[in-house]
């Protein structure tokens, strides 16, 4: 059983004022031409509550970031899965490069994060990715594995992004063979701890996806949708990265 539908998530990063929600309007309307695909915004989480109001009953949902593993408690400045959910998200992100980057994130972080998404009804979208020396290196593959066994969480209800952080805002990507590749081992890997559970969840590519590069990355084999950061902040190009899958 493949995913029930693509996903194109749009990673917002620390961009985005209340006075953005124009984008939304736009990606909104433009989500109802494609029903072939699930549409999702991750803003700042100033905006998560305004974007959820916004987005309630049509095909957009509206993401997290990033979240805390615990409920509630003594961490200033953090937000939690639960606090996610009551702001009206449905996903987060979690294990994004820049956040094991510059807030020291590792594996087991990431996974007790996951696990806080699942506890609070979120799905959380795992990040992995090889930096460009470990490719260079061609450390890929384990550099994967070694990600995916310790950050994915028991249960298998949560989407993987494979983002290689050389490719990240750099306008610079895998072939859609070295796409498949990890995609594919991804799906093995996903398919021995999961069963046919790991069929069906989805792995998404992300990395520099433009309207120009997206059919070939997105038709790639094993990819089951994006998570887009720069073009997912103009309507017009993120529908036309959705509309892949018109
Ligand atoms: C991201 O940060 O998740 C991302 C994929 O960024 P970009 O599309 O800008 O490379």
């Amino acid at each position: 059983m493949k995913p029930d539908s693509p996903l194109i998530a749009g990673n917002w990063k620390m961009h985005g004022l209340k006075s953005s929600i124009g984008e939304l309007q736009q990606i909104i309307a433009g989500a109802k031409a494609l029903p072939k695909v699930a549409v999702m915004v991750c803003p700042p989480a100033t905006l998560v509550a305004q974007f959820s109001a916004a987005a309630a009953g049509s095909r957009v949902a509206i993401g997290g970031q990033d979240c805390h593993a615990k409920r509630s408690g003594a961490f200033t400045g953090d937000i939690s899965a639960e606090m996610l959910k009551d702001a009206g998200a449905a996903a987060v992100i979690v294990g994004h490069s820049e956040r094991r980057q510059y807030h020291g994130e590792t594996d087991a972080t990431v996974r007790t994060k996951a696990e806080a998404g699942q506890r609070a009804g979120l799905l959380p979208i795992i990040c992995v990715g090889e930096t460009r020396g470990q490719r260079d290196a061609g450390q890929t593959m384990a550099v994967i594995a070694g990600q995916l066994d310790g950050s994915l969480p028991d249960a298998a209800d949560f989407a993987v992004a494979y983002e290689p952080v050389w490719a990240i805002g750099s306008g610079q990507t895998p072939r859609p063979r070295d796409v498949a590749e990890v995609h594919g081992l991804i799906r093995d890997r996903l398919r021995l701890r999961y069963g046919e559970k790991g069929d069906r969840v989805r792995i998404l590519y992300g990395g520099s996806v433009t309207p120009a590069n997206a059919r070939e990355l997105l038709t790639a084999e094993n990819v089951d949708g994006a998570l887009v950061g720069g073009a997912s902040l103009k309507a017009e190009e993120f529908l036309a990265i959705a509309a892949v899958y018109r």
